[in-house]
């Protein structure tokens, strides 16, 4: 059997500690081999990103220069249409046959699977994990409350390769990206939100103006 490996999409735009800091709770706590960032170059469900697809990626490999678990992942750049992560997910499966797969998600995209392309097949291609705050239990929208009980993972089966939801407590950041665009635009300082390699970088190509 091959790594586990973590999967974490977004729009990073740009990536902050309220985005790394949990992922690095459920890397430790699943015991993954490393966690790929995997910018979405139109997202589906929400606005157009302010910064282009090339700078998120380059704030992404600045944020995690250092941290050699986590690797930046472009696949979604690639392609043409909008990124569904049913076609990521068959994308990694292909690329790694062998290796249990976990797409992470927060509780508040988790809420509305149910409106993603192909959703009830995304178990057959990796794990889902619930980044669930820690003071809390995620809220299950009674429509997948069945489903969601079915594939609840128990323990001993963290060697299969898909089909099992993990909710897992992690880090709470009161962080959003809309947070630190809206600072920056009023010309306040987001020191400690993000990194300082980020920050100089959104400095020096004038971004969220
Ligand atoms: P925006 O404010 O522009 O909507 P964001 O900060 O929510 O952006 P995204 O790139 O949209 O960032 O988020 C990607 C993923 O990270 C989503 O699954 C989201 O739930 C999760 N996420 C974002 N911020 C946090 C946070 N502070 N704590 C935990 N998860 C987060």
């Amino acid at each position: 059997m091959s790594d586990s490996i973590g999967i974490f999409g977004g729009t990073f735009d740009p990536i902050h500690f309220g985005h790394l800091r949990p992922a690095l709770d459920v890397l430790e706590q699943l015991d993954l081999e490393r966690i790929h960032l995997i910018p979405s170059a139109n997202p589906p469900h929400r606005e157009q990103p302010q910064a282009t697809a090339e700078q998120r990626l380059t704030m992404l490999h600045l944020a995690v220069k250092n941290s050699a678990q986590f690797v930046v992942d472009d696949r979604e750049l690639h392609r043409e249409g909008p990124s569904y992560t049913f076609d990521t997910l068959l994308s990694l499966r292909e690329e790694f046959p062998e290796s249990p797969l976990y797409l992470m998600l927060g509780t508040d995209a988790f809420a509305y699977i149910q409106t993603w392309h192909r959703w009830d097949e995304l178990l057959d291609l990796a794990h889902l994990v619930v980044m669930e705050r820690p003071d809390e239990t995620a809220e299950i929208p009674t429509e997948i409350e069945g489903w969601y009980q079915q594939h609840l993972a128990i323990e001993g089966e963290s060697n299969k390769l898909a089909g099992k939801i993990w909710p897992v407590k992690v880090t709470q950041l009161a962080i959003s990206a809309t947070d630190i665009r809206a600072k920056i635009s009023q010309g306040l300082n987001p020191q400690f939100l993000l990194p300082d390699a980020v920050i100089q970088i959104i400095g020096m190509l004038g971004l969220y103006k």
